[in-house]
């Protein structure tokens, strides 16, 4: 194998190998532009280094052969005493982690070649500063020695001198920190810094390897969801010198503004600098339009090649550069990252100026930043108490009272006052809470914790595993630092930065959102004369519009009330793919459905109590046809295990048993109900008494739901509107169970048809969501009229575990051991449960060419899963509405 390529080598596209700074230098060297020589050292030797515990050997002859060349082309020699080469050693991996790893500058510098430096430059200063620059840094990056030990002894020295800044440090003041900062090495690490110039750089290059696994690079990847396995390149590349005086400096520029996306000049410039000092804030840098003024040249020639570059990569780009003596030179480039509102901006931009096609548009945003800028925002203008912070888990702003529980937090919605809902964690219980709150707080608990799954799904602002707080929900105090608050205090929860304010914070709507729901003017109205806003409108606008126009994937909303069906189709929804009818059963109506399951089977008592509830349910039904008229409407028959219409089996026990021990007669109703209760408690109900079993099981059940459904649409129909209700039987897995429910309902249909003379034509299909669905799905196909696959059960069904009980305890476990790179729950394992949908979706359309095949559950609104599912070829996904927008956009995407 090859371990290093110099910069004439690559190109843009080797960022695997050569990661993107390697690449990315190559790339300016192959269009001519002014890049000081070096050669990179792959990706896979960093794999080969990191598996072996020890440099590759053909690696050192091969750095050997590519140093005397670049020694060669520049006509010195590294670290000769007289007139040393110098190179910096640059970490780069494919995909860009600021910050996480190591560069090393100034390599070859030594008790010696300071001074063949210093004569060559006829600049002592410069030479003594790129010295004591070079120590700091090793000892730093590759020694391991605490970094604060030289800057302390910097800022030592400049109190001594009366300096404000360092450059005003005279070359002597500069010799003795080296004497200093050599000192600091001996003593933390008993050795003396290492003089041998090809030593420091074979310790760095080293140091630049090991820097791939650091604990916080290992963070920043899991968060970034980029794989751990991929190592990163090495740049060894011969230094140029922004430090040498006032026709010197160092600068990072961008050739659009990265925050607000406007075209026009941003940058940094620091005079008499070296590499990191612009981004370190060490001194305060001019803005990049200053260098016109100082340096006319340099600054036309930087203009003409950030065009140039721009151009070329049709993109924003940002760039590095540092001007030596009046010689500009390029150090780094690269398609640089933006802001949401920035990203649609630019892309149109781009369209404009004829440099991407709209296809291309949409590939440079993406559904999570369309959702960044769907959330409300806290005013960064806003002065702020800061009490503590956790983990962003789920964007936007919300500000409001402390709510400790269910009760309370639906006490303030009732009275219109806005509240947080902090808990230690959430469970599935919990939801009223969720909802009635503006926002939701906990202090255990990761990014796939409850809490921050349901509130993502439900566009909620969620923090999450803020851990100081200490929450004591029975008294209703939180404490955290030296604050004790109460339902009374206020507070503000950041859900993309993760920080939780004390008190009112004022929070900013997002204009995008209006316009995502009422339309262009209404958008551009709220932007309130706003120039970037209702520009940043326009782009959304022209890229969802393309999305819309290119995709093959409907987009459909999971609701089941009319509100929830309302704003889904407000936000493009083609129709409601998954309506549950559960909460048909509970509240108020779960006596009523006590009463089906003690009354014996075809009792006057069971009839009666299943015709409320039918009429009930026909009422319900009735809303959300109306709203959904003339789009279709895909209602799941009763899901949930039995029981959980049931009272609880622990205090149904303890009342009778309190009655009994205190001698008071004991309800018979109660001791009935115990009975069957019992008789009824399940170990694993997620496997147990529900779907189409407890349809079958009780027969009533599902009979009365499709007679209030079908009479609902007939009695529409009959009012002239079109409604398209289609049934769904959840948790199939033989296609005997469909036929029996299908023989039922098809009867049902056509005595409702018949008497309300209208014609019914009501779709009748099963969701996939049991690998045995999957497996027989041409058998399935025969008495279905579409499928959806129910991605939620079967990721449970197929990795056999149930999700309640695995989050929040081993997951976070399994993410660190890279056994998932993401929760399975949230992006769909596609090399498992993928296949299993894959299968079914071939074996379906293997006996049914033309069945409709879809997809309900939350990874129906995940970018990454929609991907697949247009892959394998569905008809729609269906997700909460909220994500439809981010689904339309993801499912253009998927088709460019
Ligand atoms: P990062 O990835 O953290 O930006 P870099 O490898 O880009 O690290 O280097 C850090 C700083 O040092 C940058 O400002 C860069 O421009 C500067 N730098 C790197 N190599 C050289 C070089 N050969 N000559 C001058 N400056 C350099
Ligand atoms: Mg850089
Ligand atoms: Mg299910």
């Amino acid at each position: 194998v090859k371990y290093v390529y110099d910069f004439t080598q690559g190109d843009k596209d080797q960022k695997d190998l050569l990661g993107g700074k390697g690449a990315n230098l190559a790339e300016m060297t192959r269009l001519g532009l002014p890049v000081p020589p070096g050669f990179t050292i792959t990706t896979e030797a960093c794999r080969a280094y990191l598996k072996d515990g020890a440099v590759p050997e053909e690696l050192q002859t091969e750095v050997t052969v590519e140093l005397r060349k670049v020694e060669d082309q520049m006509g010195r020699r590294l670290g000769d005493p007289a007139d040393p080469l110098l190179v910096s050693v640059r970490s780069g991996a494919k995909f860009s982690m600021p910050g996480m790893m190591e560069t090393v500058l100034n390599i070859g510098l030594n008790d010696e070649s300071v001074l063949g430096l210093a004569a060559m430059s006829q600049n002592e200063r410069f030479a003594w500063d790129s010295y004591r620059r070079l120590i700091q840094m090793f000892g730093k990056t590759v020694l391991d020695i605490d970094g604060d030990l030289f800057s302390d002894a910097l800022e030592e020295m400049k109190a001594d001198r009366n300096a404000a800044a360092d450059t005003d440090l005279v070359a002597a003041d500069l010799q003795e920190l080296v004497g200093t900062f050599k000192q600091i090495v001996k003593d933390a690490t008993g050795k003396d810094f290492p003089q041998n110039p090809r030593e420091q750089m074979d310790l760095a290059i080293e140091a630049v390897f090991r820097s791939w696994n650091t604990e916080r690079a290992k963070i920043y990847r899991r968060r970034e969801r980029i794989p751990d396995d991929l190592g990163t390149a090495v740049n060894v590349q011969t230094m140029v010198f922004g430090n040498m005086g006032d026709t010197s400096g160092t600068g990072v520029c961008f050739t659009r503004d990265p925050s607000t996306g406007h075209s026009g000049v941003y940058g940094d410039y620091l005079m008499n600098a070296q590499g990191e000092d612009v981004v370190a804030g060490i001194r305060n840098t001019l803005p990049l339009a200053t260098l016109e003024t100082t340096d006319e040249a340099a600054y036309k020639e930087l203009r003409a090649i950030m065009r140039k570059l721009e151009t070329h990569y049709q993109d924003l780009c940002d760039i590095e550069f540092t001007i030596e003596r009046g010689k500009l030179w390029m150090l780094q480039t690269r398609v640089g990252k933006r802001t949401a509102a920035a990203a649609f901006r630019v892309a149109t931009q781009l369209v404009d100026e004829k440099l991407v096609t709209n296809d291309e548009a949409l590939e440079r945003v993406t559904g999570e930043q369309l959702t960044q800028l769907m959330f409300p925002q806290i005013d960064p203008e806003a002065e702020k108490v800061l009490i503590t912070k956790g983990m962003a888990a789920s964007p936007g702003a919300a500000v409001g009272h402390i709510a400790f529980n269910n009760a309370q937090a639906e006490q303030f919605a009732a009275e219109g006052v806005r509240c947080v809902l902090v808990r230690r964690e959430t469970n599935p219980e919990d939801l009223p809470g969720m909802v009635a709150a503006e926002g939701v707080l906990t202090a255990r608990g990761g990014k796939t914790s409850h809490a921050a799954v349901v509130a993502r799904g439900m566009g909620k602002t969620c923090i999450v595993g803020a851990e100081t707080l200490n929450i004591n929900a029975e008294e209703g105090t939180v404490k955290v630092g030296d604050y004790v608050l109460t339902s009374d205090d206020i507070i503000a929860i950041d859900g993309s930065t993760g920080e939780v304010f004390l008190g009112e914070v004022a929070v900013q709507d997002s204009p995008v959102t209006t316009y995502l729901a009422d339309g262009l003017e209404a958008g551009i109205a709220a932007a309130d004369g706003d120039e970037a806003t209702i520009d940043l409108i326009k782009s959304v606008d022209r890229i969802l519009s393309h999305a819309d126009k290119v995709r093959k994937l409907q987009v459909r909303a999971n609701a089941d009330t009319p509100v929830d069906s309302e704003r889904a189709v407000d936000f493009g929804a083609e129709g409601i793919g998954l309506c549950r009818t559960e909460h048909m059963f509970l509240g108020e109506r779960r006596p009523l459905v006590e009463r089906v399951i003690l009354s014996a089977p075809e009792s006057t008592e069971r009839t009666t109590a299943l015709g409320e509830l039918e009429v009930l349910q026909k009422g319900d039904f009735l809303e959300m046809l109306e709203v959904m008229n003339g789009l279709p409407m895909t209602v799941r028959l009763i899901d949930p295990p039995l029981h959980e219409f049931l009272p609880d089996l622990t205090s149904l026990e303890v009342k009778v048993a309190v009655a009994k021990a205190t001698g008071q007669p004991v309800d018979p109703q109660d001791e009935l109900m115990l009975t069957e209760v019992r008789r009824l408690h399940e170990q694993n109900p997620m496997l147990g008494l529900r779907g189409v079993r407890l349809g079958i099981y009780l027969p009533g059940l599902f009979l009365l739901q499709i007679r209030a459904l079908s009479e609902a649409a007939a009695e529409l129909k009959s009012k002239g509107l079109d409604p398209r209700p289609e049934i769904m039987v959840p948790l199939v897995g033989s296609v005997r169970e469909l036929e029996i429910i299908r023989d039922e309902a098809e009867a049902t249909i056509a005595e409702v048809a018949s008497r309300y003379q209208v014609e019914l034509d009501i779709p009748i299909g099963s969701m996939i969501e049991l690998p045995r669905a999957a497996m027989t799905a041409e058998d399935l196909a025969k008495a279905s009229d579409f499928f959806s696959f129910g991605t939620n059960d079967l990721t449970q069904t197929v990795w056999g575990f149930s999700r309640d009980d695995v989050e929040g305890v081993f997951f976070p476990t399994y993410i660190e051991n890279s056994i998932f790179r993401v929760s399975p729950f949230e992006t769909i394992d596609v090399h498992g449960v993928g296949r299993v949908v894959a299968e079914g979706v071939r074996r379906a359309r293997e006996s049914k060419p033309n069945i409709k095949l879809g997809v309900c559950g939350e990874h129906g609104g995940d970018p990454e899963s929609i991907h697949f599912f247009a892959e394998v070829g569905l008809d729609y996904v269906s997700c909460s509405p909220f994500r439809v927008p981010v689904a339309r956009l993801e499912a253009g995407r998927a088709a460019v």
